[in-house]
C-alpha cells in the first residue's frame, strides 16, 4: 500500500531531499524541522560524487567556496600539497539547507518550523507529540532529524535500530572563523582518532576538530583544537564556537542496523549514513533521502534498504572496517597517518589516488588493489625523493 501522508521529522539534507523527491511524485508530505535553515555545525565540504549527483550544487548562484587544493600534515611534520581533479566545494550550510529546503517547498511539501518531542510508531498510524502539545498523525514517518537518539522507534518496534553506543560517534568542535583562504587543510595527531581542519568558505573558515567521543574528552579536543588555531595564526577574535555530535559507525553497527520498519524509516545521520574515516555525510544523507523518497513514491517502500546497501551502504561498511586501522596501526615504523603524509609528499602516483579519496572519486573497494598496483612506482618515486633529498 503506498503511503500517501508523509511526515519528515527533520529539514536537513536527508529530510529535505526526500521530501522534495516525495512530493515530487505527488505524495502529501509535511516536514518539520525545529530551525530550518540554520547554520548546523559541519565543514560543509561536498565531494566529487555529490556534485555530480546533484549538479545545481556546482551551478547554482548560491555562495559558495571552490577549493582546488588540500593540504595534509601530521604532527609537525611538513605538509603534503595536493592539486584536485574536480574541485572541492564548500557551502554554509544555513545556504545549503535553505537551497534544498526551498525546492521541497516548490515540490509541494509543507515545511513547518516545529519541534517533534516524542514519536509513536506502534499503531497502524505513527504520531509525533510537538513540543507545543500538538499531536501529528501520518500513514508513514520518515526521521531524518540526525544522529541523536532520542526520536528512534523504541524496543517494541519490530525490526527495533538499537540506539548509536558512545563508538559510534565522534565529539566535534571548532570555530567560524572571520577571515579568507583557497586551501583546504587537513592535520592528523600521532595517536589520536581524529583530525582538525580548516575549510575556507565564501565569507569565513569553517575550523575544528573530531574525535571518537568514547577516546577523547572535550576538554583534549579544545586543547588541540586552541594549540591548531595558534598555529595557524587565527584568532579567535570575532569567531564563533561550536560543538556537536557526528556519526562515526563501526562495522558491524552499520550491518546490523535496520534502516525501515512497517511505517517508518531512517534517513541521513539518523541511519548513521557517514564515512567514518572522512566524516563526509552530507553526500550520504542527500543520496539516502533521495532513495526514500524514491522509494515511498514508487509504492515500494521495501526495497529502500536494498538499495541503499547496493549503492552505498557497503562502501561505508569498508570505510567503518578501514577507520580504526587507518588511525591505529603501523607501516614500516611510523603510524600510518604519518606514512599517508611522508608517502604523499614524495610519490606524485600516491598523491593523485590519495587526492582521489578526499575529493571522492575513488572508493574504497577498488583502493587496496590499485594501492597494491601502483606500490612499485610509488616507492621508486620515494626512494628517489630520499636519494634527491640527500
Ligand atoms: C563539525 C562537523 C563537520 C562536518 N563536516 C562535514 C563536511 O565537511 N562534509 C560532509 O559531507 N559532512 C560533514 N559533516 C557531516 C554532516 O554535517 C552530516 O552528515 C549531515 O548534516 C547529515 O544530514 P542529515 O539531514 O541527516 O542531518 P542534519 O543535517 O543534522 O539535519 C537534521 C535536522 O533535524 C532537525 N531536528 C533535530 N531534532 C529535531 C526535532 N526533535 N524536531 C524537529 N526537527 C529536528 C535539526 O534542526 C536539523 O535541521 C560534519 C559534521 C559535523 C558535526
Amino acid at each position: 500500500m503506498t503511503p500517501r501522508g508523509i511526515l519528515i521529522i527533520g529539514g536537513g539534507p536527508a529530510g529535505a531531499v526526500c521530501a522534495e523527491r516525495a512530493a515530487r511524485a505527488g505524495l502529501g508530505v509535511t516536514l518539520l524541522d525545529d530551525h530550518l535553515a540554520w547554520e548546523k555545525p559541519c565543514g560543509g565540504g561536498l565531494t566529487h560524487k555529490a556534485l555530480r549527483a546533484y549538479p545545481f550544487l556546482f551551478d547554482g548562484p548560491q555562495p559558495k567556496k571552490m577549493v582546488p587544493e588540500i593540504e595534509l600534515r601530521c604532527g609537525a611534520d611538513p605538509p603534503a600539497k595536493m592539486k584536485l581533479d574536480s574541485p572541492l566545494v564548500i557551502y554554509s550550510r544555513q545556504t545549503l539547507n535553505g537551497l534544498l529546503l526551498e525546492r521541497a517547498e516548490r515540490a509541494g511539501c509543507r515545511v513547518r518550523r516545529a519541534r517533534a518531542v516524542a514519536l509513536d510508531v506502534s499503531s497502524e498510524r505513527p504520531s509525533a507529540r510537538l513540543s507545543d502539545g500538538a499531536q501529528l498523525e501520518a500513514d508513514f514517518v520518515v526521521l531524518a532529524a540526525g544522529p541523536r537518539n532520542r526520536l528512534l522507534p523504541d524496543a517494541t518496534a519490530d525490526p527495533a535500530p538499537a540506539p548509536l553506543a558512545p563508538a559510534d560517534f565522534e565529539q566535534t568542535a571548532g570555530y567560524y572563523v572571520p577571515g579568507e583562504s583557497d586551501v583546504l587543510k587537513i592535520k592528523f595527531l600521532p595517536d589520536f582518532r581524529g583530525y582538525l581542519w580548516s575549510f575556507p568558505r565564501a565569507d569565513h573558515l569553517s575550523v575544528g576538530i573530531c574525535g571518537k567521543l568514547d577516546e577523547s574528552s572535550t576538554a583534549t579536543l579544545r586543547r588541540h583544537l586552541d594549540a591548531y588555531m595558534d598555529e595557524e595564526g587565527l584568532s579567535q577574535q570575532g569567531a564563533r564556537f561550536y560543538s556537536h555530535l557526528l556519526p562515526s559507525p563501526r562495522e558491524h553497527t552499520l550491518r546490523a542496523r535496520p534502516v525501515l520498519g512497517a511505517n517508518w524509516a531512517l534517513a541521513g545521520d539518523a541511519a548513521a549514513m557517514v564515512d567514518s574515516i572522512t566524516g563526509e555525510g552530507i553526500f550520504y544523507a542527500m543520496r539516502s533521502g533521495e532513495l526514500l523518497g524514491e522509494s515511498l513514491a514508487s509504492d515500494h517502500p521495501e526495497t529502500y534498504p536494498r538499495r541503499l546497501r547496493e549503492e552505498f551502504g557497503s562502501e561505508l561498511e569498508r570505510a567503518a572496517g578501514l577507520a580504526p586501522r587507518f588511525y591505529r596501526e603501523r607501516f614500516l615504523g611510523a603510524a600510518i597517518t604519518t606514512r599517508t603524509i611522508d608517502f604523499a609528499r614524495r610519490s606524485p602516483t600516491f598523491r593523485r589516488l590519495l587526492a582521489g579519496v578526499f575529493s571522492g572519486s575513488q572508493d574504497y573497494r577498488t583502493l587496496p588493489l590499485r594501492l597494491w598496483a601502483q606500490l612499485p612506482i610509488s616507492l621508486a618515486e620515494i626512494a628517489w625523493s630520499a636519494l634527491a633529498g640527500r
